[in-house]
């Protein structure tokens, strides 16, 4: 039977393109995924001989796995990403989830090599931003790939409810209700990561006064989950990517 899945694998693409744009991975590592609506196939960005690069994903660069990784279609020379495993393990974990994110952004490395916490540094330079920090960034302490299911299950244990993860001397994972989402929180924390590399190159960076972060730790409990900017951040980023062209 074909599936009409066209839609699916545009937007799994144009985020690919977007991060990739971005610079916020290493040339052909990293993918990006996107649960079907009936919850049985996964599309993601595949990987092997005619793979293009994270920046130059098309839709025909994704290709549908099951629940457990197995490829069901897509052309010949593609194959599921090696570390296929943190997306299904998400996924079989966390009915909520809609699409997860896993790259290599230099910033954020560099935090899990030197092992430095990123802290609530800055509050309404990015609200978006110190949210991730309220909510809590776990680190997966293992550096190797995560190449089966023994490592998928062991990571997603320790990402647990987050939105995002960091991997020592690997990269990060974030994860979402929307491809749109898990797409603009790996953004986010990029960007965290940048501001507070800049911080600590001038000096020893401050947290924030408490009396704000329990502003922003209300703000978090009222709006429970929503993510109410994501839409325009989203459309930003993609016409500065060149996602869009
Ligand atoms: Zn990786």
């Amino acid at each position: 039977m074909t599936v009409d899945d066209r839609e699916e694998r545009e937007l799994v693409a144009k985020s690919c393109r977007m991060l990739g744009g971005l610079d916020l991975t290493k040339a052909a590592t990293g993918h990006v995924s996107q649960r079907s609506a009936d919850g049985k196939r996964i599309y993601i960005r595949a990987r092997g001989p005619d793979e293009l690069g994270v920046r130059y994903t098309t839709a025909d660069q994704i290709i549908a796995v099951d629940l457990d990784g197995k490829k069901i279609d897509g052309a010949d020379g593609l194959a599921a990403p090696q570390e296929v495993f943190i997306h299904t393990w998400l996924y079989k974990t966390r009915p909520e989830l809609k699409s997860v994110v896993h790259i290599h952004p230099v910033s954020v490395v560099v935090f899990t090599i030197v092992d430095k916490p990123l802290e609530p540094i800055f509050g309404a330079y990015d609200p978006g931003g110190v949210d991730l920090v309220l909510e809590g960034i776990p680190v997966y302490g293992r550096s190797i790939t995560i190449s089966n299911d023994t490592l998928g299950k062991e990571f997603s244990q320790v990402m647990g409810n987050k939105r995002t993860c960091l991997m020592r001397g690997h990269g990060i994972t974030t994860a979402g209700a929307s491809v749109q989402e898990a797409t603009v929180t790996a953004i986010r924390l990029n960007e965290l990561a940048e501001v507070s590399y800049r911080a600590h190159l001038l000096g020893t960076p401050k947290r924030i006064p408490d009396e704000d972060i329990e502003v922003f730790q209300k703000a978090r409990a009222k709006k429970a989950g929503a993510q109410p900017h994501v839409g325009a951040i989203w459309r930003y980023y993609a016409k500065l990517s060149g996602a869009d062209d």
